[in-house]
């Protein structure tokens, strides 16, 4: 049976994945149960596992809920105690088999946004939470600039047709930025068309893929000409180094 994935909305602008097939369904980094258990009834499927990608509220807090209504199922996540119910804990290279759903990841870790981050890499695609967004990465709450900037290349290192599914929609407002870093990128310009046009009919603008990404993410283009010299003379940075210019790209982002 065949494996597809349909975002449930959470929250301003969470999105709590679901992969599903005729009976069964997993959800990835469920924050708020309510959507998940009316998706569920809805399309009456029965939820098999539970996969986390770092301990924030916004990714965790629907999980004692969904225990609750389906006792016994797996809770794989990163190995950190503050996700108590985390049944397996995964680290880099870890595989995974989704019980009921035809479907197999391997563990990448990647920290960053939090130390704990780990992502989902399979042959549906990649859920990397809060780590790679569509023309943006997620914000360093817990890890340095370095750690981040490998992170996301090991990310940005995957085959180029990966589906990247991440969990917020944050393009436009990264787009925003990413003009602002590299104003002549034909293809930004291209897809600011196209996801202003999602956005107007209220459609998700993921997943991405990776060779979109690396044709536009300025997080995973910061070995370009282009983006270097803005950069440079954005926040004065002296070295040319690409995680040096990650570091101050990831800065003007904060204060953008
Ligand atoms: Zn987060």
């Amino acid at each position: 049976m065949s494996v597809n994935v349909f975002p449930i909305r959470a929250f301003d602008d969470n999105y709590i994945w679901c992969l599903a097939n005729q009976s069964h369904c997993v959800v990835v980094d469920p924050g708020d149960e309510v959507p998940v258990l009316a998706y569920i009834e809805q399309n009456q499927l029965v939820l098999s596992a539970i996969l986390i990608t770092h301990h924030h509220w916004d990714h965790t807090d629907g999980i004692d809920a969904l225990i609750n209504a389906f006792p016994d199922i797996p809770v794989f996540g990163p190995n950190n105690p503050k996700i108590k119910q985390v049944t397996t804990s995964l680290s880099e290279g870890d595989k995974l088999s989704l019980p009921n759903i035809d479907c197999d990841f391997s563990v990448l870790e990647v920290p960053g946004h939090t130390l704990d981050h780990i992502a989902y890499y399979g042959e549906v695609g990649l859920f990397c939470g809060d780590t790679l967004f569509s023309a943006g990465c997620g914000r360093l709450f817990e890890g340095s600039p370095l750690q981040m900037h490998s992170s996301i290349k090991k990310l940005g290192a995957l085959p180029k047709d990966t589906l990247v599914y991440c969990t917020h929609e944050y393009t436009l407002a990264n787009i925003a930025f990413a003009e602002a870093v590299e104003p002549n990128n034909q293809a930004l310009i291209d897809y600011k068309q196209w996801a202003i046009e999602q956005r107007n009919r209220d459609r998700p603008t993921l997943p991405s893929t990776i060779g979109r990404e690396l044709s536009l993410n300025p997080f995973l283009r910061c070995s370009n000409k282009e983006l270097i010299l803005n950069v440079k003379q954005q926040m004065g940075t002296a070295s040319k180094s690409e995680s040096d210019i990650f570091a101050s790209l990831r800065s003007w982002k904060d204060n953008f």
